[in-house]
């Protein structure tokens, strides 16, 4: 069913294992191309400014903001030293009204200022900061930024997709992108794609609103905010939310060298050796080391293993020809992949009978979460399968043998984005230098795994897992540990705000 395609797993062959040896070595040479120049590679390799990664000495109040597609979060963290670590860790989680997703920003900043104020308002006993002494904030930013310090940088990109579900009979997805146009132009473009589907028609909807200008860096913007809603506290740090994984990692297990997100989107930092980092014309850091954001979403190689599926649904995206590695690993599309082999496998072999499932057409009507529910079944009668099958495509009556084709279809299309997954941690381990056992000297390396998909997609992590093992071998592997490092990017910025506080 997958043609000629690679996809690992259980009947993997030597053939097979090779091809994520190759994506491995791919990674590591792209890596080495984006940070000799700007531009060099798909691989942006960006210089995240972050020469300094908690070392578990860090003291005071810090707070940090998560600002995510549809909702931000506050947080607030109390750091005793090594003595007693995190003291304390407060949040609240604000949702952003639509009508401010389409207005200006200076009234999205407002927003999340005020929400910020009436944060610090509420401060208990014992947190407070030193007279005298301005409040800090790591703001963690998951969007490609390019940044020209650790406190401010200009947005490359700002593409999201977002899906809403609607309940009852019709099913609405509505996807926002925001572009960010080049400097050259003054404007920021909001593009709002609305796919109203009911099974029998779809039709796209474009609109173009302006919230920003461009020229604006968000670390101005918020401050300006804050000083706006009366509140004196400085942006220490800029941060996307791999880093703010690899800070939190970093803090909580000094051996971490690495963090990959996967969720619905897909990234990994790491620390790399500031010498090492040719494109970098500044002052060599303190430390000897430079956080590299590496943007790994938007690897690509001819090793990789795609498939006409792939192929049209990069065609069919919002972003063609961008972010191929993201759309066979992430959680964004892994559902969606399955649906797109499915739906073949109804209009050209009849899978479901004589006509092809009306639901089955519309995208993304599949989510990765029911694909997980489905792959995970362990009833006799695959029931849970039956039910998806029946409650999400409408198609009511399965037959057993049917339901293990889907069940095996769930595993190919998981064990690929797993295995290729792993191939991109060798690649970064191998980069560092770390995929090799030296004078039998044992340094440990620590991987921090953060993002729903990870989290809660137990065959993928394990596949993810076994294969980081598998190929690297059993020697290298016993210093080698993939661990989840569960929300620690809201810490990890709060952590970075102190790491990089005006008071060091
Ligand atoms: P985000 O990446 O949007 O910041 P998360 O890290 O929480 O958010 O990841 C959410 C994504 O994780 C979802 O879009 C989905 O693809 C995936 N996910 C969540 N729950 C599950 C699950 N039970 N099984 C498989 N994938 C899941
Ligand atoms: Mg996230």
């Amino acid at each position: 069913m997958c043609g000629s395609c690679v996809c690992g797993g259980g009947a993997g062959g030597a053939a097979q294992d090779e091809v994520f040896g190759e994506v491995a070595d791919a990674m590591t040479v792209e890596m080495h191309a984006g940070l000799a120049s700007e531009g060099g590679s798909k691989l942006k390799m960006l210089i995240s400014y972050v020469d300094n990664l908690p070392t578990g000495d860090e003291k005071g109040l810090y707070y940090a903001l998560d600002l995510g597609g549809t909702n931000f979060r506050v947080i607030r963290v109390l750091l005793g030293g090594q003595e007693g670590r995190v003291v304390k860790q407060e949040f609240e989680e604000v949702s952003i009204p639509p009508h401010l997703m389409t207005g200006s920003s200076d009234d999205l900043f407002d927003y999340i200022a005020e929400a910020l104020a009436k944060f610090v308002a509420t401060e208990g006993e014992g947190l407070h900061v030193s007279p005298g002494r301005q409040r800090e904030l790591g703001f963690t930013f998951s969007f490609p930024v390019r940044q020209t310090s650790i406190s401010s940088g200009n947005l490359i990109k700002w593409t999201k997709g977002l899906l809403y579900r609607r309940c009852g009979k019709s099913y609405l997805p509505l996807t926002l992108t925001f572009c960010f146009l080049m400097p050259s132009q003054s404007l920021l473009e909001v593009n709002f794609f609305i796919l109203i589907d009911n099974g029998l028609y779809s039709f796209v909807v474009k609109a173009v609103i302006c919230i920003m200008r461009v020229g604006q860096d968000v670390v101005g913007e918020l401050t300006k905010a804050m000083e706006r809603a009366g509140l004196d506290m400085r942006v220490a740090a800029l941060v996307n939310d791999t880093i703010g994984t690899l800070a939190g990692g970093r803090y909580s297990n000094q051996d971490v060298v690495a963090a990959v997100i996967l969720g619905t989107g897909t990234n990994a930092a790491y620390v790399e050796r500031a010498h090492a980092i040719p494109k970098w014309h500044g002052l060599l850091p303190k430390s000897g080391e430079m956080v590299i954001n590496m943007e790994w979403g938007n690897f690509r190689s001819s090793h990789l293993p795609l498939t006409e599926y792939d192929q049209a649904l990069d065609v069919e995206s919002l972003n063609p020809g961008e972010q191929i590695f993201e759309k066979v690993i992430s959680g964004m599309y892994l559902g969606e992949i399955v649906r797109r082999v499915l739906c073949q496998m109804a209009e050209e072999a009849a899978f479901f009978g004589d006509t092809v499932p009306p639901k089955l057409k519309i995208p993304f009507i599949l989510r990765t979460p029911d694909m997980s529910a489905m792959h995970h079944d362990t009833s006799s009668d695959l029931r849970v399968v039956g039910k998806k099958l029946k409650d999400i495509l409408e198609i009511p009556n399965t037959s057993l043998k049917m339901r293990k084709v889907i069940v095996s279809l769930c595993d190919i299309v998981a064990t690929r984005g797993a295995r290729l997954s792993a191939a991109g941690v060798v690649g970064i381990l191998k980069k560092l230098g770390r995929d090799t056992v030296k004078d039998g000297e044992k340094q440990k390396s620590v991987i921090a795994l953060d993002g729903g998909l990870y989290e809660h997609y137990m065959k993928f992590s394990a596949c993810m897992k076994s294969t980081v093992k598998e190929m690297l071998g059993e020697e290298v592997s016993e210093n080698i540990t993939i661990e989840l490092s569960n929300d620690g990017s809201g810490i990890g910025a709060a952590l970075l705000a102190a790491s990089h506080s005006q008071y060091l």
